[in-house]
């Protein structure tokens, strides 16, 4: 089995109860368990202007599937939540990103692992290290904390919502 941590976001719609859905979805994915969950957090769009306020999380997972498997799933649940996809960062019901699996650096056409910008994004750094604060990025070599600490971008809110 593997630890895979899932970044989750959603903006449209019915936020909050989309990323608890999403979450009750993984946990049915075959050979896959939701092993833990950060608190949600309201953040700011990053990347985008003009778009309304986010949802996000971060779950762990212990999982027996590749990580190409998993992703598949998870696009899956993100197409039976109604996610379209029209332009790049687009405002969306529901976002499901492998941020880590285990210790592997993937590089592949449709999927890299670590998510190549999740040490830039507070909304994902602030779940992570509630999580997993002394877990090493596999490519960084620095804890999530180190990374958190190390953090300099600026206009990033990301505020607790207090409600798992
Ligand atoms: P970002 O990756 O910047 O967070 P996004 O989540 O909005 O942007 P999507 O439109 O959801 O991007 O995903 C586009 C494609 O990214 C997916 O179809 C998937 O193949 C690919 N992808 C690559 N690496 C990953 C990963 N680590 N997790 C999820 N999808 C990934
Ligand atoms: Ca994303
Ligand atoms: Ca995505």
């Amino acid at each position: 089995m593997t630890t895979a941590y899932i970044g989750i976001g959603s903006n449209l719609g019915d936020k909050l109860n989309n990323c608890r859905k999403s979450i009750e979805m993984t946990g049915r994915i075959p050979d896959t368990s939701v092993t833990a969950q950060s608190v949600f957090y309201r953040t700011e769009p990053v990347g985008v202007e003009g778009q309304d306020w986010y949802v996000n999380g971060v779950i762990s997972l212990s999982t027996g599937l590749s990580a190409q498997d998993l992703l598949k799933n998870l696009l899956d649940i993100e197409q039976i939540m109604g996610r379209e996809r029209k332009k790049k960062w687009d405002s969306r019901t529901i976002d499901l990103d492998i941020l880590l699996y285990g210790q592997e650096v993937i590089e592949e056409e449709d999927l890299t692992v670590p998510h190549p910008l999740m040490h830039l994004r507070r909304f994902v750094l602030e779940p992570m290290v509630q999580l997993a604060p002394d877990l090493i990025h596999p490519v960084l070599g620095k804890s999530m904390a180190g990374l958190l600490e190390d953090f300099r971008e600026q206009g990033q809110d990301v505020i607790p919502l207090g409600e798992a």
